[in-house]
């Protein structure tokens, strides 16, 4: 067991708890990140083009996390590989605990958790079935599996709409089944315009899915129009699901 004491210890290391990292460690106060995963990054690993971080006009995902990781280094920031489980409180609260599963234990006069977030669910029957087997969570992970075929987004946000946009390198057709009135996304105008444009892309207004439906693999979705409580069927391959984000739960934020 290792009894050193940092002053900041990080849980998770994505970008969050990597620019907090460089703050910290430039601060000259000793920072140490834990990251579950092999690599640091967190959800940026999966994605192949950033153009939005200002100073930077495209990069990879990856490639952006290793500048942000060698920054947070070039500070003095120290970074272990391990899955952060519990955190306690000495009596007083100024000492810091954390447990990790691989069982050593970590002082630190603070904590910062930055675990990320999961996406949110619908909790529809059907979503947890089918999940892997026709309902994804991230179209530049699963976009491959679904060339030539026809797919459901569920979502109106910046995140469905670009998601969407992507997915169509791939699918045959995509329906976007978004809860709004007609012609209302909540993206940005960039995102909106290129969904309009794109020929590929329908859209189910005032619509969500209640069910989606099939035998092995996702067959069909059910959609209520919750301005009339009608109900129809929709024939599709797969689902993605863009509804928003949560707080991703760890042993350490109970
Ligand atoms: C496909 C995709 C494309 C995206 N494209 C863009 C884009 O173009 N521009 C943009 O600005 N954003 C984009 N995003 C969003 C961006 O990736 C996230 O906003 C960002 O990664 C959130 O950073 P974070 O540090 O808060 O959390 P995360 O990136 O989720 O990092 C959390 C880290 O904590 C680690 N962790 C969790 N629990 C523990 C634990 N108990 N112990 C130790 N470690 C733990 C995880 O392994 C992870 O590495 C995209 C996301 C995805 C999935």
């Amino acid at each position: 067991m290792n009894n050193t004491e940092y002053d900041v210890v990080i849980i998770g290391g994505g970008p969050g708890g990597l620019s907090a990292a460089l703050y910290s460690a430039r601060a000259r106060l000793k920072t140490l990140v834990v990251e579950e995963k092999r690599k640091t990054g967190g959800q940026c690993l999966t994605t192949s083009e950033l153009e939005n971080y200002p100073g930077i006009i495209k990069d990879s995902g990856p490639a952006l996390m290793d500048k942000f990781t060698e920054h947070a280094k070039h500070f003095g920031a120290e970074f272990i590989q391990g899955h952060a489980q519990s955190l306690t409180l000495s009596e007083n609260g100024l000492q810091k605990t954390v447990q990790l599963k691989e069982g050593r234990e970590l002082k630190a006069k603070s904590v910062i958790i930055a675990t990320g977030t999961r996406p949110r669910v619908l909790g529809i029957p059907g979503e947890k079935e089918f999940a892997g087997r026709g309902v994804s969570y991230c179209a530049t992970c699963d976009a491959d599996f679904y060339t030539d075929l026809d797919v459901v987004v569920v979502g109106s946000g910046n995140t469905a709409v670009e998601e969407s946009v992507f997915l169509t390198r791939y699918v045959n057709s995509l329906t976007m089944v978004v809860i709004h009135d007609e012609g209302h996304l909540d993206a940005d105008r960039i995102a909106r315009e290129q969904a309009y444009a794109n020929e590929k892309i329908t859209f189910l207004w005032n619509s969500t899915v209640t069910a989606i439906i099939g035998d092995e693999l996702v067959e069909a979705v059910e959609v209520k129009n919750v301005k009339t409580g009608a109900c129809s069927r929709l024939a599709t391959n797969g689902v993605f699901m863009f509804v928003g984000t949560v707080p991703k739960p760890t042993g350490c934020c109970r």
